[in-house]
Parts: C-alpha cells; sequence; structure tokens
C-alpha cells in the first residue's frame, strides 16, 4: 500500500496545522509522498502567503520597497520553526528571495516560494527528504503541463527517495524557469505525484470533511457525500460545487487512482472517496448524490417554423456564438424552437452583435434573450437504474411553487438539469435536497 497525501494552505497554516499534519503522516507507513501548499489563512481576515508574495512581485515590478510584504512572511516562517521548536534556519533562503524578487523575479517565481519555504520545514519536521518540484515536474515551451516527461523523471526521483516532501504549486519551463499551474494547483501536483508513484490512494487534505451533497449556504446542514464518481464530480463541480483544482481530475482519473478529500482539523471523518467508475464506487445512500447550481445565465430563444425541416440550422446557429467567443452551456429545443443557455457576462458585451447575426444567417421568426435564469443539477449514478427522479424533482419545485423554465436530461442519465428564475433559486435547491433526503 502506497499513498500520497497533498495538504492544502489551511492545514499548514501555523505549527498547530503542522503538528497535526505530521500525526496524520505518521499513523500510517504507506505515507511515503506529501505534497505541501503554502501558509494558508489562519483567520478569516489573515493573508495567505501566496498572496503577501504577489504583493511583493506587484511592489517590485513597480520599483517599490517590498520589504512590509516580505517581512511578513518571513515573520510566518519563523515562527512555525520557533513554534515547532526546531532549530532549521531559512536566513539565507529569504536572503535570496529577497534579492531575487528585487532583481525583477518572474511573476511564477515569487508565487511559487511559500510552498517551497513551506515544503523544506515539512520535510525536515517530519524526516522525509525535500524533492524540488522544480526538478520533478516540467512544462512544455507553451506552458501546458508536460505529462510524460514529468511522469519519466518523477518516477526515477521517487524510486530514489524513500519518502518525501515535494512542494506543490509549481514545476520548470523547458529553459529552467519556475512556472505554477493556476491558483489552487498544489492539488494537480498531488495527482501527478500520486500518478507517478503509482499510489493507490491520493489523500486530499483540507478544511472540510469531504464534499457535501449541497451547499451549505442554501441548505441546512447538509449531508456529506461518503463515495462520488468523477463523471458525478465533473458534473457537479461545473454547476461550482468545487472542493479540488478541477484539473487534478486527470492525472489520477486516467491511472484509476481513487482520491479521498479529507479534513486535517477532523482525521476521523471518512470524507468523500472519488473513484473511477462505477464498479469501484460504494452504494449511494440516497437516490441522487449531489444538486448543486449556479446563477449568472441567460437563455436566446430562436423560433422558426419548420426549423426541424432546415439542415444546418443549429450548426449557424452555433457557429455564431463560436464565432464571437461565447460558450454554450445547454441546448434544450423544440420542434420549431430552440434555446441556447449561455453565461449572462459572456453574452452581455456581444449581445447585440450576435442577435444581428442570428437575424442575418438564420432568418428566425422570433428571437428573444431571457435574462436572470439559474440552473440546477441534480446529479446520480443511481439515476439510470431509479426510476421517478424527474418525477421527484418536478414534484419537489411543484411544493414550493417554482416554476420550470427549462429541462436537459443528460442523455447518461446521470443528471438532471433544470433552469428557473434566479429568484427562485434558493428555495428551489432546498426543496429537491428536501425531497431526497428528508
Ligand atoms: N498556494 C497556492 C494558492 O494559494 C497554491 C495552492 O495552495 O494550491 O493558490
Amino acid at each position: 500500500m502506497l499513498k500520497v497525501l497533498k495538504f492544502g494552505g489551511s492545514s499548514l497554516a501555523d505549527a498547530e496545522q503542522f503538528r497535526k499534519v505530521a500525526a496524520i503522516v505518521k499513523s500510517d507507513p504507506a505515507n511515503r509522498y506529501v505534497v505541501a501548499s503554502a501558509p494558508g489563512k489562519r483567520f478569516a481576515e489573515d493573508v495567505k502567503v501566496t498572496d503577501l508574495l504577489l504583493e511583493c512581485y506587484r511592489l517590485a515590478r513597480k520599483k517599490e520597497p517590498i520589504d512590509e510584504p516580505f517581512e511578513k512572511i518571513e515573520t510566518r516562517f519563523r515562527q512555525i520553526i520557533a513554534d515547532l521548536g526546531m532549530t532549521l534556519s531559512l536566513e539565507s533562503e529569504f536572503a535570496t528571495i529577497r534579492l531575487v524578487i528585487k532583481n525583477r523575479a518572474s511573476r511564477d517565481y515569487v508565487a511559487s516560494r511559500g510552498e517551497y519555504l513551506n515544503s523544506m520545514i515539512l520535510a525536515e519536521y517530519l524526516g522525509y527528504s525535500f524533492l524540488d518540484a522544480e526538478d520533478a515536474i516540467y512544462f512544455t515551451d507553451e506552458g501546458i503541463l508536460d505529462m510524460e516527461r514529468t511522469d519519466e523523471s518523477l518516477k526515477v526521483l521517487l524510486s530514489e527517495a524513500d519518502r518525501a516532501v515535494i512542494p506543490g504549486f509549481y514545476g520548470s519551463m523547458p529553459n529552467g524557469t519556475v512556472r505554477t499551474f493556476s491558483r489552487g494547483g498544489s492539488d494537480i501536483t498531488g495527482s501527478i505525484v500520486a500518478r507517478a508513484a503509482e499510489a493507490d490512494l491520493y489523500e486530499n487534505w483540507t478544511d472540510v470533511s469531504g464534499m457535501l451533497m449541497a451547499d451549505p449556504r442554501i441548505v441546512k446542514d447538509p449531508e456529506p457525500i461518503p463515495c462520488i464518481t468523477y463523471r458525478e464530480l465533473r458534473e457537479l463541480s461545473y454547476m461550482g460545487a468545487s472542493v479540488m483544482h478541477e484539473d487534478a481530475i486527470f492525472p489520477v482519473r486516467e491511472a484509476g487512482i481513487p482520491i479521498n478529500i479529507r479534513n486535517t482539523n477532523c482525521p476521523e471523518a471518512p470524507g468523500t472517496m472519488i473513484v473511477s467508475s462505477d464498479e469501484m464506487a460504494t452504494k449511494p445512500p440516497h437516490h441522487v448524490t449531489g444538486i448543486a447550481g449556479k446563477k449568472g445565465f441567460s437563455a436566446i430563444y430562436v423560433e422558426k417554423s419548420m426549423m426541424n425541416g432546415q439542415k444546418g440550422f443549429g450548426r449557424r446557429v452555433l457557429q455564431i456564438l463560436e464565432e464571437h467567443g461565447i460558450n454554450f452551456e445547454h441546448l434544450p429545443s423544440g420542434i420549431d424552437t430552440m434555446s441556447v443557455v449561455v453565461n449572462t457576462a459572456e453574452l452581455e458585451s456581444e449581445k447585440d452583435a450576435v442577435l444581428a447575426a442570428l437575424q442575418k444567417s438564420v432568418a428566425p421568426d422570433k428571437i428573444d434573450v431571457f435574462d436572470d435564469l439559474a440552473m440546477i443539477a441534480v446529479v446520480g449514478r443511481g439515476m439510470v437504474s431509479a426510476h421517478g427522479t424527474a418525477y421527484r424533482v418536478f414534484k419537489a419545485l411543484a411544493r414550493v411553487d417554482v416554476n420550470v423554465r427549462m429541462i436537459d436530461q443528460g442523455s447518461s442519465e446521470l443528471n438532471i438539469i433544470v433552469g428557473i428564475n434566479a429568484a427562485d433559486y434558493e428555495a428551489a435547491l432546498d426543496a429537491i435536497y428536501k425531497e431526497f433526503v428528508k
């Protein structure tokens, strides 16, 4: 058994959190590789080290002094080291980094130093080797992860280190300069390391006890999701219910390695298992796995008699959206009508141009744009075998008097998506949750 553990910023925000992390890592000899984030927030108004570093970068670019934010960073690391009673000194690292930032270091180099320093401390504290991500994770000239080269080089490095801490969030370009993933990217590093190590499990330790069935700001005390498939996760994350960087799924998914989302502050909770296939998943406790949604959608409604007889009608409509750089989210259609659901924010500045182009290209009998839509996705691998899911969704909505503006059931039978007025969003989500859970 071999496990890769990734700890997020809040799990490594101060010495007390470091102690919890060490207890978790030491609890199982299978915990051989650990990926660390930079120190995150200790309390709500606190500032993440990564953000302090980015502030240094901005100041240095304007040729202004970086002392204030940089000293805050030094103090945070010094305090962690002192509170843990360690003898480690990072003073020469601080001096080098400060100098490099002043000499106009790249943004990615600066942003990556939080993970670098934090991982040095954690490696020393655990008695693990420190394996710099710069020597292990590679990007292509286009700045995209070079999976093949990374996997190859990591395999060699890991075989030489029995137990190691690897900083998250960054790697290097072919010319040797540091490159980071987008924010929250340590999740991706963890996934890449799990794949190269051929781990049995990738544990992603954060500050929540896994994924919840619905947004806790809307539904009171939603139940956690014990197990979810990658496909279900994609359906939910697209609607904004994410606990992890989206790109972290792909490396482990391909390798069939499950992810376990765990809570550093509550290690006894089993968290959420994310698995690659329905066969690997446990039986869901409810008919649906999760319910997620988002406001801020618009529907472009196009009507034209005999539309269904016209070849290429849909293609032309979508082509116009593509030409204006707008993604389409859903495509519910009738016999002579077609609606394209898009993000309102994306459409806004292009709206007049899109409508004019549609008039010209497909000459519709009627064309309208409806704003203030919300979409709710009811997702569950159990739907295929169970009957009556749609009936229960609509019954729940009718009970709270919510008008359904649009329906879209994916052909995967993994989800039912309903479009409603944004004003009804909270009531609708709560009603659907209660229908399936209570
Ligand atoms: N520290 C980086 C950030 O805040 C990366 C990470 O924590 O995953 O985005």
